[in-house]
């Protein structure tokens, strides 16, 4: 077996660590470029959602190299993600390819079908001290790579060298891909904190924050969203993104919640009770909570056509002027350009400096 999945942000620093380490022969596709996404607009219908066509993309590219299975995770509605695996497994078929499409939906729409996918993800073990182990070490690596953008997206704005800061990052996310023990993990992890802890800061003051909410795939995709997180660090901002792989798992997993997710959730009743699918509420919640914080602005990032942000987005006009919270809402697809997308991202920090300095000009006043 020689299996391939699709790319998300760093998901595939963590599967290069599990299924080595379990014995599974792995290709990862290679990264998103512009042909990636030429291949699955080419093959996807027309009107499917934009991550469906690259993750599609990055199926045909890794069977290119050699795989011969495909691993992906199933979901269900109220929105179209349950969709993709069927969908993806049709189309594979009738360019031709002969792959095992592997699909792992949540235990409660079938606890065989989860148990008997999850075993042959792990190489037809059953669950054992050693998988768990390796298992273990995979989690840890996808939480340092997420904690890593994180301190990325925060110090952006603040040091006085923002390439070095980019040249640790990477570096680190590098040496993670090749980790097959907890001490080399360890080591990576505070050599990596203290480079971040030595980079010289910057005389800042009253930094502009920002709150990054939406979809789970083009909110963090850098490769699919223009990197907006780099952008508006560029431009000055702290940033922080509410999605994350790791809180989304935990929400998924059978015996697990995320705490991060259940108080957005909390935070979102007031204007949307029920699940609309995909991150909808997610996406109020957080804004809630950016406001709550102190923040000065949200980007709300999704699909275009996206159903679940589509209600998200009508719901956050009313959340703006609740909170008086500018949010600058970016629907991503197959057309969209960067020079645009960057004017855009200008154009809204501005407003958020000017917001700042007449805030603090009033206080300073009265
Ligand atoms: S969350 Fe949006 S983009 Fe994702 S499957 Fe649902 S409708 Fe499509």
């Amino acid at each position: 077996m020689k299996a391939t999945f699709p790319h998300l942000l760093h998901l595939d620093i963590a599967l290069g660590v599990l299924y080595p380490n379990l014995g599974v022969e792995i290709i990862i596709p290679p990264p998103i470029t512009q042909k990636t996404i030429e291949i699955g607009v080419e093959l996807a219908p027309q009107n499917a959602c934009f991550p469906l066509k690259v993750t599609l993309a990055n199926f045909v590219e890794g069977i290119e190299l050699g795989a011969d299975t495909i691993f992906m995770a199933g979901g269900v509605g109220p929105c179209r993600f349950g969709y993709y695996g069927p969908i993806q497994k049709i189309i594979l078929e009738d360019l031709g390819y002969d792959v095992n499409f592997v699909l792992l939906d949540h235990p409660r729409y079938g606890v065989r079908p989860f148990i008997k996918a999850l075993q042959t993800m792990a190489g037809g073990r059953v669950l054992s001290s050693r998988v768990i182990k390796v298992a273990s070490l995979a989690w840890k690596v996808l939480r340092l790579s997420e904690d890593l953008e994180r301190e990325r997206r925060a110090l952006r704005a603040q040091v006085k060298d923002p390439q070095k800061l980019d040249e640790i990052i990477e570096g680190a996310l590098e040496r993670l891909r090749t980790v097959d023990n907890e001490k080399t993990f360890q080591s990576i992890k505070e050599e990596t904190m203290k480079g971040l802890e030595n980079l010289e800061r910057k005389e800042t003051e009253d930094l502009i924050k920002v709150g990054i909410v939406g979809e789970i795939y083009i909110a963090q995709e850098t490769k699919v969203n223009f990197n907006v997180e780099k952008t508006l660090g560029d431009l000055g901002a702290y940033v922080h993104n509410s999605v994350s792989t790791v809180e989304y798992v935990l929400h998924t997993l059978p015996f697990t919640r995320s705490r991060e997710k259940l108080e957005a959730w909390k935070l979102a009743k007031p204007y949307l009770k029920r699940f609309v699918g995909g991150e909808g509420i997610d996406t109020v919640g957080s804004a809630i909570r950016y406001a709550q914080e102190g923040f000065d602005g949200v980007v709300h990032l999704y699909p275009f056509t996206c159903m679940p942000e589509v209600v998200a987005k009508s719901i956050l006009t009313s959340v703006s002027k609740d909170y008086d919270l500018p949010i600058l809402h970016l629907a991503i697809d197959e057309h969209s350009g960067e020079a645009g997308l960057v004017t855009r991202v200008e154009a809204f920090v501005d407003v958020l400096e000017r917001r700042k300095k007449l805030k603090k000009r009033k206080l300073e006043v009265s």
